[in-house]
């Protein structure tokens, strides 16, 4: 089976055949620098390192451009209330520079935790206001514009389709919305260019041929991708909350701009959520990467746990799930570690592991086969070299895994903790416990006996 993916813009399962062979443009919306990452964010980016991973696996040379946002979001997607960047350095006492590189950097951390690669290009979009002023200015001489007091719009009735990707019932919508229009033609018009507000100092500002001020939340994708991908590209992503509006204002940019369709794939991850409902940055119930690390988590024991959902299906995330997919890729590290030196990959099973990653990125049926080809008589070696192969799309790591040499004096205590839970003394086995975690090590009682680990 060649390689199948759903398209949200067609709403079907389509071949993919990359426009220019043997490289592939992928283009994924990065993060709005004005927080951390929370581990919802990271689901879509773990999403989208697979998807990567997977072209790479296929022979194609993946051109991966990941902007960062770190200027002109603002608190609501419909261009009103302040830049959230600007906002954080208000509240955190620094400047917006500052606040923008410091959670860039944090970011970056976080990805390589969970072993998600690094795009090819980062692109920042304060790095790139002249590109983003002459895409504004191109979309200006095609006549989709037009001006208010606080900025230049995309006219959306211009175009034929806009908001196709979401299957946007405009009529429906200008109806309900009549009210809340302001200055705006239609409601789903959105800013190309903000100016400064008069009562309000901005340290993020630029000069521009319609006045001071700063680029909108949408157009720094379009002149970024235009810039390092061409305006029409193999793949873009995103999280599904990008279907509504975020990607059909870039669509419409760049149709506007340029007369293409932007994007030949539009792929989305769905959400995770928590057992109270959906994680939000500005919801302020946000779990981190370091949130997990300092827990005793490995960062990429919630890799594991999301490679078992389907990024088209939503995850719930509790601690349950969570210790379930440490423990199991714990198990997983061993068995493969166990299997010595690794031999020939087996092509049967490879091929096996190909049609399911082929057939619409199916991971956790992939990652499956991890565990079924344990359960062969095939020889160790064939079994190591294999599962190495996959591991090349899973990324879980277990080429590099070594269990750590634990110290005797800790092996001790394990058996004396061993010892207290045979005679049921519960109070003695976890101050045991206590004891071993306070030496850097942490045990975990498994159907094989205790499991003893440095802590993460
Ligand atoms: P932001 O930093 O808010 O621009 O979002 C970065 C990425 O995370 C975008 O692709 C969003 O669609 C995605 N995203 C936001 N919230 C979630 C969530 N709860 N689960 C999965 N992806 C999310
Ligand atoms: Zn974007």
């Amino acid at each position: 089976m060649s390689l199948q993916l759903y398209d949200t813009y067609t709403r079907s399962v389509r071949v993919f055949e990359p426009l220019r062979p043997p490289e592939v443009g992928l283009y994924t919306c990065g993060p709005t620098v004005y927080d951390y990452a929370h581990i919802g964010n990271l689901r879509t980016y773990i999403f989208e390192d697979i998807l990567r991973r997977v072209l790479a696996f296929d022979g194609y040379t993946v051109k991966h451009v990941m902007n960062i946002t770190d200027v002109g979001h603002l608190l609501s997607d419909g261009d009103m209330g302040e830049d959230k960047i600007e906002r954080s350095a208000r509240l955190e006492g620094k400047s917006a520079w500052e606040v923008a590189t410091y959670y860039t950097e944090a970011f970056q951390r976080d990805i390589a935790r969970l072993n998600i690669l690094e795009p090819t290009i980062w692109c920042q979009a304060t790095d790139h206001i002249e590109e983003q002023i002459e895409t504004v200015r191109c979309i200006e001489e095609k006549g989709y514009t037009y001006r208010t007091a606080d900025g230049i719009y995309f006219d959306t009735s211009r175009l034929d389709d806009y908001g196709y990707l979401a299957r946007i019932d405009l009529e429906g919508l200008q109806a309900g919305a009549r009210v809340r229009l302001g200055e705006k033609r239609n409601p789903t018009d959105f800013a190309l260019w903000k100016f400064s507000p008069e009562d309000e100092k901005r340290q993020m500002e630029w000069d521009s041929p319609w006045g001071v001020g700063f680029p909108g939340w949408h157009i720094e994708c379009s002149a970024m991708s235009a810039k390092y991908l061409g305006p029409y590209f193999d793949i873009h992503c995103g999280g599904e909350d990008h279907i509504n509006v975020h990607h059909p204002n870039e669509i419409a940019q760049t149709e506007a701009c340029y007369g293409t369709r932007l994007a030949n794939f539009w792929l989305h991850g769905y959400f995770l959520h928590l057992d109270t409902g959906r994680m939000g940055k500005s919801l302020g119930n946000f779990i981190t990467v370091e949130d997990l690390v300092e827990h005793g988590y490995d960062p990429l024991a919630y890799r594991y746990l999301c490679l078992n959902a389907h990024y088209r299906s939503p995850l719930t995330f509790n601690l349950e799930t969570l210790d379930a997919a440490s423990r199991a890729l714990d198990r997983l590290r061993d068995l493969v570690y166990g299997w010595g030196t690794p031999g020939e990959v087996d092509a049967a099973w490879l091929a096996r592991f190909t049609d399911r990653i082929h057939d619409d990125l199916n991971i956790p049926q992939a990652l499956a086969l991890v565990w079924d080809i344990g359960k062969t008589d095939l020889s160790a070696a064939t079994k190591k070299a294999t599962v190495r192969a996959f591991d090349e799309v899973l990324g879980l790591q277990l080429a590099e895994w070594m269990p750590a040499v634990v110290p005797d004096e800790v092996m001790e205590l394990v058996a004396q903790r061993e010892a207290a839970r045979d005679d049921k003394d519960w109070v003695k086995a976890d101050e045991l416990r206590d004891a071993i975690a306070d030496a850097g090590y942490e045990v975990r009682d498994t159907p094989e006996g205790p499991l003893v680990r440095k802590r993460a």
